[in-house]
């Protein structure tokens, strides 16, 4: 029997184990860093989004395959090496996404008050690295920068009230920051125009339906040349967002208690303050014939207290992975991972880290597929890894000092969360540090 590990339990990883499961005679192993399997799916889908969130039922009965087993709280680079994992297991598939942000990389960026979408993102979702009091809410004006799905989230959640959001799963302390927010106005703000956004309209249209939001867009803002007009008629997804957009250009303010302001064609060019971000300044742009944004010298200062950029996702070198650092991604081909130009035996990619963070969660499933199918078309020929017996790992973890949670761990938080949250009238409530995700899977493993 074949011996794999998946490091990553996101989306990439699961389907990777679903697809592994059904076509060969494997046993899996499926680690994660956190002490929760699903990766985005728990730290990233947006709270007020339950039925994305529900995908996770799907995930959970892959894991519960008799042949898989889960091995939460166990980072690949720390607690396990790539020589590790080469001595236990035959086959690898690296699923370990795309965790940090990319840059603006202007002046200021790194003062208190600025930080990427992913940070607040994290704090909302509860992810067990980012600490409680890490947002406060107390800026009256925020900015969003970037014009794609994951800034919608964020500008929506700091646009809900705090009884819009408390049937969610949202952590207590996150429900009770929402609670005191002082936010008042919310520039989601984008370097390129409308035709360029990367929004979906689903997404977009919701954050025109805020119980306690104005959106205001202003409808010079929507000019473009003959050219991008052509593109917009073709496309009809474009059309149906320009649509959207256009709508929300002919709205006065309602007199609603926050106000979301879409800007286009403004970059950011600096981010002002001395202790605290206090401002930021933007040049208005123009597109060059490549599409690029281009500065028009045209400035503005925008008095502003929190920035969050939310401009893309980038992957993480693995000690002793080759990495491609110019697109973030493990180098591969169909999910088999290139070593000095060659492919490299056992190694395989899937998910953000194999193609870049592109794509739904269901795109996920397509490119799985793909990788497992190159890992059994090897299997005959993989080497076997010298130890073969499946507990050694385990032994391993434990002389290591890892506390690994397992499946049944995972089911102990998850008993956790839903009595938390049902004591407060909502499905469940995330806890969101790693003691209390540990003490919950500890205390809970043969008490169910
Ligand atoms: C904020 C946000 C919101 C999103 N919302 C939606 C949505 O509403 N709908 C939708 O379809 N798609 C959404 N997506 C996209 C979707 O989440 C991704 O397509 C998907 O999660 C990518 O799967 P993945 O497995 O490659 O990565 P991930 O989901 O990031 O999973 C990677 C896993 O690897 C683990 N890991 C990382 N390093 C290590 C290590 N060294 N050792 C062990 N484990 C490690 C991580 O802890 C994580 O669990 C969203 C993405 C983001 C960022």
């Amino acid at each position: 029997m074949l011996r794999v590990a998946v490091v990553g339990c996101g989306p990439g990883g699961v389907y990777s184990v679903g697809a592994l499961v059904q076509h060969g005679d494997v046993a899996v192993d499926v680690l994660d860093r956190v002490p929760s399997p699903f990766g985005l799916v728990r730290y990233g889908v947006a709270p007020d989004h339950p039925k994305i969130q529900s995908i996770s039922g799907a995930l959970e009965k892959v894991l519960e395959h008799p042949a898989v087993r889960f091995l939460g709280n166990v980072e690949v680079g720390t607690h396990l090496r790539l020589d590790d994992l080469h001595r236990h297991y035959d086959g690898l598939i690296f699923a370990n996404g795309a965790s940090l942000d990319r840059r603006l990389s202007i002046p200021g960026e790194d003062l208190p008050g600025s930080t990427s979408a992913t940070d607040f993102v994290s704090w909302y979702s509860g992810h067990p690295d980012t600490p409680a009091g890490r947002f406060s809410l107390d800026a009256r004006r925020v900015a969003v920068i970037g014009m794609g799905n994951v800034a919608l989230d964020v500008t929506r959640i700091l646009a809900k009230s705090h009884d819009e959001l408390r049937t969610t799963d949202l952590p207590d302390h996150v429900l009770q920051a929402l609670a005191v927010s002082r936010v008042e106005d919310i520039h989601l703000i984008g370097r390129r125009g409308p035709a360029q956004a990367r929004f979906t309209t689903k997404e977009l249209r919701e954050l025109g339906e805020l119980a306690h939001a104005d959106v205001l867009l202003d409808p010079h803002d929507l000019d473009m040349d003959e050219a991008t007009a052509q593109r917009v008629a073709d496309d009809a997804a474009l059309r149906r967002n320009i649509d959207v957009l256009r709508e929300w250009s002919t709205r006065s303010p309602g007199g609603r208690e926050r106000r979301v302001h879409v800007r286009f064609m403004l970059r950011p060019v600096e981010i002002l303050g001395d202790t605290h971000v206090t401002g930021l300044r933007l040049e208005r742009t123009r597109l060059d014939a490549n599409g690029n944004a281009v500065g028009t010298g045209e400035q503005s200062t925008l008095d502003t207290q929190l920035v969050l950029r939310s401009v893309g996702y980038r992957g993480l070198a693995l000690a002793g992975m080759p990495f491609d650092t110019a697109t973030g991604v493990i180098p591969n081909v169909g999910g088999r991972v290139l070593r000095d130009g060659g492919v490299a035996m056992g190694e395989y990619v899937a998910g953000w880290i194999k193609r870049g963070p592109t794509g739904v969660i269901g795109t996920n499933k397509h490119d799985a597929n793909e990788t497992v199918a190159a890992l059994l078309a090897d299997a005959p020929t993989l080497p076997r890894a010298p130890v073969r017996d499946p507990d050694a790992v385990l032994r391993l973890l434990h002389d290591r000092g890892v506390d690994v949670v397992t499946w049944e761990g995972w089911r102990a938080i998850q008993r956790t969360e839903a009595r938390l949250g049902q004591a407060q009238g909502r499905a469940r409530a995330k806890l969101a540090d790693r003691e209390s995700l540990l003490r919950a899977a500890n205390e809970g493993v043969g008490h169910a």
